[in-house]
């Protein structure tokens, strides 16, 4: 499309599911970083929580393709509001079709039954409270390289002329099982590693992080992880800027990164 201002990409550090209810340092962030963007015609979200792999029946990596995606609150124990919250935004069967012809590394199924998960509301009900721009989800196929992941992000860099918003949303460092009112060492260190690749554009370390020694505490599984990967493919030569430099609850990185604002 002409004369369309290049969007930024973003990966949030979203956290738990209270950012969504809760006015905190976290969700004021990224009302104000919203508000500092130019408004993107949809949103393509690549959400820690839906998971997909090759034997899943519809395909290994898919695309929301309806275009009145629902609500999923998948979270557990959180009070009775939180899952009577709906983000009522239309989807883009238009823009599903698009991300399933411009990726060619993998094949890109359409997807009717998913939705939006709280990876995705959470954050954009800060972000966009009036729920008024097009969303779509991109599933992460957790049997794809982390080369793989950083190429597709690469091929959907593309949308950012075309007025799409690219966001990752995850957490740089997650590890439920280690929440703590003490940060742990391994979760700065390698909250800072990332920082490090990030800024250097070292991405053949950022790719390599499974052999980081602190890897295996900080990301017991690395689905929080991946989204980072679309967003730096996305991000081309665009330097990163930091918001949310912080560890909560001793094991989960808050860390936001924005590329070209
Ligand atoms: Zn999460």
């Amino acid at each position: 499309m002409a004369n369309q201002e290049r969007m930024p990409v973003l990966f949030i550090g979203h956290g738990s599911p209270e950012n969504a209810f809760e006015s905190n340092v976290f969700s004021q962030s990224w009302s104000a970083l919203a508000e500092s963007l130019p408004t993107p015609k949809a949103i393509l979200s690549v959400s820690a929580h839906w998971t997909t792999s090759e034997n899943w029946n519809r395909g290994a990596t898919a695309v929301t393709a309806m275009p009145e995606p629902r609500t999923i609150h998948d979270f557990y124990g959180f009070p009775e509001h939180y899952y009577e919250f709906e983000y009522k935004t239309g989807g883009s069967p238009e823009l599903a079709g698009r991300i399933r012809d411009l990726v060619t590394d993998v094949r890109i199924e359409e997807d009717s039954e998913w939705g939006l998960d709280h990876g995705t509301w959470s954050v954009l009900a800060r972000m966009y409270p009036d729920a008024d721009i097009p969303v779509v989800q991109l599933s992460l196929d957790e049997s794809l390289s982390p080369e793989s992941h950083f190429e597709i992000g690469k091929e959907l860099s593309k949308l950012r002329d075309e007025g799409v918003l690219i966001l990752g949303s995850g957490n740089v460092v997650h590890n439920l099982s280690a929440l703590s009112t003490e940060t742990h060492p391994w979760a700065t260190e390698f909250d800072s590693f990332v920082k490090e690749c990030l800024i250097s554009k070292d991405t053949d370390s950022l790719l390599g992080y499974e052999r980081h020694p602190d890897a295996e505490m900080a990301l017991p599984t690395d689905e929080h992880f991946l989204p980072l990967l679309y967003v730096v493919g996305a991000a081309g030569d665009n330097d990163p800027r930091f918001l949310n430099e912080m560890i909560f609850a001793g094991s989960i990185s808050m860390r936001c990164v924005v590329y070209g604002d």
